[in-house]
């Protein structure tokens, strides 16, 4: 009842009128909000496409799409569900490598969809020669592809920022390659991996810094007398299947990203929680208040680990894992939510963020994203 309480409330402030409260026009006013695209300043749905991954980002009307899970989930779930949302245009579509849980269904949806820029890895390592990845290639056609070079970010609306920190095997702040990448030992396609924050600053400058580099919220405050720091007050992060660990073909990024990206407010766990990936620097560093994992029951790879779950269970900022599928008995901290919804809500010293899900009748969870608020909401 409480939670219906929050949520009743977060819709009569977002302009969304209700009669009296049911389910029924809840569910249906949310997905018109989620169509309002200047009713939240940054909406992102992680969408349960088994095991694979898509991630569609809505921020004050530019929308972001990355990856479409594995072939079919395009038509059967990406599609349909991106048109319950009235989208009809998509502004970039990312790519983050080239394994067929990712781009497996981007065809269909690069078919079913304007579109005005695709982002992908590029072709200077080796590429798949499979069928799915001719049909990605194929979809794109004509329409503009860019490789994504770590270090470049987009304002992609007023106070939002993409910044790309990792991708082809590559950080932000690397040396360019000098040698022949044909020479160069085969790198894993996970470690290839595009890796962006979305980041929302009080300041309008694209050069935002870092939460690495933001003192507190309230001391910055009196430094900058009274008015707000120039710091970002809420920033996601994603990336693909991007490693951990220094093993056989794949390379450890994430413990440079990590000292690139610095603190954040919520993230998708990389590799669908494989042990290959979310090492302790990186999730340590990074902080975040709660996770996303995405993957499929049952699934023959065992993701997510364990021993991963575990380390997740024990970072302290962390509190809750939001897994799009699992088991049906949820270990401490773990929620199978299906389909999730996170919404971002610029306020200031206020600016909070909901996560929503339908599974088993409407939920939600709210956090605080001020770094001196943090994860308050009891
Ligand atoms: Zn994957």
């Amino acid at each position: 009842m409480r939670r219906f309480h929050r949520l009743t409330s977060l819709l009569l402030t977002s302009g969304c009128s209700l009669p009296r409260a049911s389910r029924g026009p809840l569910i249906s006013c949310l997905l018109l909000l989620a169509s309002v695209c200047s009713a939240q300043d940054i909406v992102i749905h992680h969408i349960d496409v088994g095991q694979g991954d898509c991630t569609f980002i809505q921020t004050r009307c530019k929308t972001i799409l990355v990856d479409a899970g594995n072939s079919g989930k395009g038509k059967s779930v990406v599609i349909p569900y991106l048109k319950s949302l009235k989208v009809s245009h998509i502004n970039y579509v990312i790519a983050s490598h080239y394994h067929a849980d990712h781009i497996g269904g981007l065809d269909e949806v690069l078919d079913a969809f304007d579109v005005d820029t695709v982002f992908d890895r590029g072709t200077l390592h080796p590429v798949p020669r499979s069928k799915i990845f001719a049909s990605y290639v194929k979809a794109i056609g004509k329409m503009p592809r860019v490789t994504v070079q770590p270090g470049t970010r987009y304002k992609i609306a007023p106070r939002i920022v993409l910044r790309f920190v990792a991708a082809d095997g590559k950080c932000e702040g690397d040396q360019p390659t000098v040698t022949d990448p044909a020479t160069e030992r085969s790198i894993d396609e996970n470690s290839l991996s595009i890796a962006f924050t979305i980041m929302y600053s009080e300041t309008s400058d694209s050069s935002v810094p870092d939460h690495a580099l933001c003192p507190m919220l309230s001391a910055a405050k009196s430094a900058y007398g009274g008015r707000h720091a120039p710091c970002p007050v809420f920033t996601y992060f994603t990336g693909g299947d991007l490693t951990g660990y220094d093993d056989r073909d794949a390379i450890d990024l994430e413990t440079s990203v990590a000292s690139l990206v610095g603190r954040i407010d919520a993230m998708k766990v990389n590799h669908h929680g494989s042990r290959s990936s979310t090492n302790q620097t990186f999730i340590s560093t990074l902080s975040p208040a709660c996770v996303f994992i995405s993957l499929g029951r049952n699934n023959s790879y065992g993701h997510p680990a364990p021993e991963i779950i575990s380390r997740l269970q024990h970072t302290p900022s962390i509190r809750w894992i939001y897994q799009t599928e699992g088991n049906a008995k949820a270990a401490p901290k773990q929620k199978i939510v299906g389909t999730s919804v996170l919404r971002f809500h610029a306020r200031g010293d206020s600016s909070y963020f909901t996560v929503e899900w339908y599974a088993n009748g409407m939920h939600i969870d709210h956090y605080w994203c001020t770094r001196a608020k943090l994860d308050v909401d009891p």
